[in-house]
């Protein structure tokens, strides 16, 4: 533990903040001259030195395809990949390793799904039920799918804090309900959603449930087995982790059902000309050459996080969110979207009546790395009839210093534009 003064709150014990710093290397460089204050970790989060050097290594001492190879080095990587696939499953407390599917990222995980499932149990009529904070990626999928199916979307509505209205959810599901897909945490405001109860009322009508968990699974513990949901779908590079690699977890019985989405190489038991006959899981699912070094980066992404401890970053990052919505919420004219109780450490604004992008521009010549936009959630903003917002996402490498480092630049914007 290390005590850490700030200019408004004095004293707070925090966790070694500094030590962790110097783990991402990225960090530690300045922008137009200014030292870099990261705060677009909901876009992507920096990659601590142990996955860089491991993939290093991988590259320069063991590179050989996967599952195919006899020889010395190709047996030492299916290995490896394996292992990340073990990791993955312990990560999220899955009860089979096979249910552990490796895709591009979330996206592709979604896609499957959409794909798969729609292909296997969506008629005409039936419905798919998201909600209206879903991220494009969890909404367009479905959409294709129920245009080539004739099936409807049906949305779950959320308050002006950005809380879902559980009892609208209830109302929208009925006999031909056939899936609910919903944001673990929103990406846009940060709303932690209650999917364990969620996923228990759509069970109750006998109704499987994905949740998009590209928000949550790098801000605390998740047990697919307690939370009970049918799918689980992230990024890796969104928990420390490379670009090119995600999982879909899946019930054994649900992906054992559901027929392959993308096929080719890898995903196959015997093909003739006449018929192909496809393999076991989890391979069904995953086609082609997979990223078998990003997987292993990955794997070694979440060992880090496991060493440092999800408990503890979850401690520090709700310290970090309360210092921030202390005082962003003293600056006149800002005004905060997303104000959930349970939320993560993110925060969606708007200053005064200047455009996010100009807001955005002036804190980049600060140093201060923000997200500006829609954030791929047009439906989101809709309901708060505005086009997007200045959106800065904080994760355990981030300190209050930072904090106090863009209060002072959104007051000198402020001076600046009004
Ligand atoms: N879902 C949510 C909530 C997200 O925040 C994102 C990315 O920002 C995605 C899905 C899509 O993730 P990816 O682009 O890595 O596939």
């Amino acid at each position: 533990m290390k005590i850490h003064k700030t200019k408004n709150t004095g004293q707070i014990s925090v966790f070694d903040v500094a030590k962790i710093r110097n783990d991402f290397p990225i960090l530690n460089q300045k922008v137009y001259g200014k030292p870099l204050v990261y705060f677009d970790n909901g876009a992507t989060t920096q990659k601590p030195k142990i996955v860089i050097d491991t993939m290093s290594k991988l590259f320069s001492e063991h590179n050989s395809n996967v599952h195919r190879g006899i020889h010395y080095l190709s047996g030492q990587m299916t290995d490896m990949y394996e292992l990340a696939r073990t990791k993955v499953q312990n990560y999220l407390n899955a009860r089979h390793n096979h249910e552990i599917i490796f895709t591009y990222g979330t996206t592709a995980s979604i896609n499957t799904v959409a794909y798969s499932f729609g292909e296997a149990y969506v008629k005409e009529n039936d419905e798919i039920i998201v909600s209206e904070m879903e991220h494009h990626s969890n909404i367009v999928p479905w959409q294709i799918m129920c245009t080539r199916k004739n099936a409807k979307l049906r949305v779950i509505p959320f308050n002006d804090k950005g809380e879902l209205l559980l009892n609208e959810y209830k109302k929208l599901i009925n006999s031909r309900t056939k899936l609910v897909a919903v944001v673990h945490v929103s990406n846009s405001l940060g709303t932690i959603n209650p999917v364990k109860e969620i996923t228990a009322i759509a069970h109750e009508n006998n109704i499987p449930v994905l949740i998009d968990g590209t928000q949550a699974i790098q801000h605390q513990k998740i047990d697919v087995q307690d939370m009970d949901c049918d799918f689980y779908a992230f990024s890796g590079h969104k928990i420390y982790g490379p670009t090119g690699i995600g999982v879909l977890y899946g019930k054994e019985r649900w992906l054992n059902e559901m027929p392959p989405y993308q096929s080719g190489g890898d995903m196959i038991d015997r093909v003739t000309f006449e018929h192909t006959s496809y393999a076991d899981l989890p391979f069904k699912f995953e086609a082609g050459t997979p990223n078998y070094i990003g997987a292993i980066g990955l794997g070694v992404a979440m060992d880090y996080l496991t060493g440092i401890g999800l408990d503890n970053i979850q401690n520090y990052e709700k310290k970090l969110l309360d210092y921030g919505t202390a005082n962003l919420t003293t600056l006149n004219g800002l005004k905060l979207y997303g104000t959930a109780k349970n939320k993560i450490c993110l925060f969606s604004f708007l200053l005064n009546n200047v455009h996010p992008y100009d807001t955005g521009t002036m804190l980049d010549k600060m140093g201060v790395a923000v997200r500006t936009g829609h954030h791929c959630t047009q439906p989101l903003w809709e309901h708060y009839k505005t086009e997007g917002s200045v959106r800065a996402s904080l994760v355990f490498y981030n300190t209050l210093e930072e904090i106090d480092f863009l209060c002072e630049a959104l007051k000198k914007i402020q001076k600046m534009f009004i």
